[in-house]
C-alpha cells in the first residue's frame, strides 16, 4: 500500500522449502501473496537480512523505485536475483542462489529454512528481444534467466546456448527448443572469474547473419569483453544485444547497510 507520502511498504516473501538442484545452487521455494508473487520477477531486487534476523528493519519503497533504507544499522543488502519459476495462483516463487561462499545473499541462502523471510523491493524483465537465433551466454548466476529464455522461446528458434559452471555435476537440465545448441564449458579447478571459457568460446564463434539477438550475463570483466566483441565484430547494435554483469569478482554488488 502507498502511504500519502508516496512511501510504500516492501513485499514480504516467507521461505517454504529448500532444495539442493547442484552442489553449490541451492532452491528457495518462497511463497508471499499472488500480486507480491507476480511482481518478484523474472528479475528481481531481493532484500536481504542478515542470517537469522528475526524481525528485519525493512527499508520502504519510493514512487519512482528508489529504496529509502531506515535510519540506523539494518543489515539488509539490496542484491538481484532471478525467479525461476513464479506462480501466483499457489502463491510461489523459486529461486536458484549460488552458494559462492560470500557476501550476505550467499550466506542468508546457504542458512535459509522454512519461516526465513526475503524482502522485494523491485522487478524487472529480462531484456530480451525474440529472434529467430539466440546467442546465449551465461554461468551459474545467470542458468535461472537463461532456463526461462530458453523455456519461453518459439519452438522454432534456433541459436547456441554457451554455459560456464565448475563441471559435470553442476550442469542442469534445460527446457531448450530443438534448434538451440546447449553447450556446457567446465572451468575445473579455476575459481570463478577468472577463466576465460566465456570470451573464448564467443571469440571462436562466426557471426551468423540474419535475426540475431546476444543475451549475455556472467562476471562483469568476462561481459565487457564478449560486449565488445558483439559490438564490434559482430556488428550489434543496442537492439541486437544485452549484456550485463551479474556479479563482480573480488567486489560485492552493494554494502550491506
Ligand atoms: C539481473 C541479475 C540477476 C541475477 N540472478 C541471479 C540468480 O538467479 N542466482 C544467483 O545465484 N545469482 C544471481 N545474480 C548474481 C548475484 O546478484 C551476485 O552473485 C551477487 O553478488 C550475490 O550477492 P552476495 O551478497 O552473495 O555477494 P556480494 O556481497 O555481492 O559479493 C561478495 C563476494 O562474493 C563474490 N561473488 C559474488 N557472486 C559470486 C559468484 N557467483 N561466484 C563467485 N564469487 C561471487 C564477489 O566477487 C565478492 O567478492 C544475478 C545478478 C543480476 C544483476
Amino acid at each position: 500500500m502507498t502511504a500519502p507520502d508516496g512511501l510504500r511498504e516492501v513485499d514480504v516473501l516467507t521461505v517454504v522449502s529448500v532444495a539442493a538442484v547442484t552442489p553449490t545452487v541451492r532452491r528457495v521455494t518462497l511463497t508471499g501473496t499472488a500480486e507480491a508473487v507476480a511482481a518478484a520477477g523474472p528479475t528481481v531486487n531481493l532484500l536481504v537480512p542478515r542470517v537469522g534476523d528475526p524481525a528485519p528493519r525493512w527499508p520502504q519503497v519510493a514512487r519512482d523505485g528508489r529504496v529509502v533504507w531506515p535510519i540506523g544499522a539494518h543489515g539488509i543488502a539490496l542484491r538481484s536475483y532471478t525467479a525461476r519459476r513464479q506462480d501466483p495462483e499457489r502463491g510461489e516463487v523459486e529461486i536458484d542462489f549460488v552458494l559462492h561462499g560470500d557476501g550476505p545473499a550467499a550466506a542468508w541462502a546457504a542458512a535459509a529454512e522454512p519461516g526465513a523471510v526475503l524482502g522485494v523491493a523491485g522487478s524487472g524483465d529480462l531484456a530480451l528481444r525474440p529472434a529467430s537465433w539466440l546467442l546465449l551466454v551465461g554461468d551459474e548466476t545467470s542458468l535461472p534467466a537463461i532456463n526461462r529464455i530458453l523455456a519461453e522461446a518459439e519452438p522454432t528458434t534456433g541459436g547456441l546456448a554457451l554455459l560456464e559452471v565448475a563441471g559435470p555435476e553442476e550442469e542442469q537440465p534445460l527446457a531448450a527448443p530443438a534448434g538451440v545448441t546447449v553447450r556446457w564449458l567446465h572451468r575445473g579447478g579455476t575459481p570463478p572469474g577468472e577463466s576465460t571459457l566465456l570470451v573464448d568460446a564467443v571469440a571462436a564463434l562466426d557471426p551468423p547473419g540474419g535475426d540475431v539477438f546476444a543475451w549475455v550475463g556472467a562476471e562483469s570483466a568476462a561481459v565487457r569483453t564478449i560486449r565488445t566483441d558483439l559490438r564490434s565484430r559482430w556488428g550489434l547494435g543496442r537492439s541486437g544485444h544485452h549484456a550485463i554483469g551479474y556479479w563482480r569478482r573480488g567486489r560485492a554488488m552493494s554494502p550491506a547497510g
